[in-house]
Parts: C-alpha cells; structure tokens; sequence
C-alpha cells in the first residue's frame, strides 16, 4: 500500500489545492485550512500530485 505524505510546514492549503483538483481518486481533500489524506489504500501511485505541487511537499511510497 502507498504511503501518502504531505509536509504541512511547507504545503500552502488552502490557497493552493493543486493536488486536491488533480487526484483521480480523491485521496488529498481540503479539510479546513489543510490538506487531509483519505483512503490512501487506493492511491495508485500515479504521481500526479507530486508532479503539481509547487512546494514539493508531498511524498508518495
Ligand atoms: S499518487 Fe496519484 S492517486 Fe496517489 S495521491 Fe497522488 S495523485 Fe492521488
Ligand atoms: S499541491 Fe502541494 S502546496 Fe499545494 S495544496 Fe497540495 S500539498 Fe499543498
């Protein structure tokens, strides 16, 4: 199973929200003012997220 890991110190929720808008299955959710994993088990490790964030802060493994 993926690990997924957000850096909250350097993530920029919820002005950002890049990963949120662009995981095809809803893993990163905008909770409030920061980034919430939810159902990592279907996290299919596409990468997308990583690729998008302007921070650098998201870790998949
Ligand atoms: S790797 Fe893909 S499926 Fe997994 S959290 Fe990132 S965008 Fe979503
Ligand atoms: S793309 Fe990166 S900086 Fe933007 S909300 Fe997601 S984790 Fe935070």
């Amino acid at each position: 199973m993926a690990k997924v890991i957000v850096d909250h110190e350097n993530c920029e929720a919820p002005e950002c929200g890049e990963c949120v808008d662009v995981c095809p299955m809803e893993i990163l959710v905008l909770d409030g003012d920061q980034i919430k994993i939810q159902h990592p088990e279907e996290c299919n490790e596409c990468e997308v997220c990583m690729d998008v964030c302007p921070e650098e802060c998201i870790e998949i493994n």
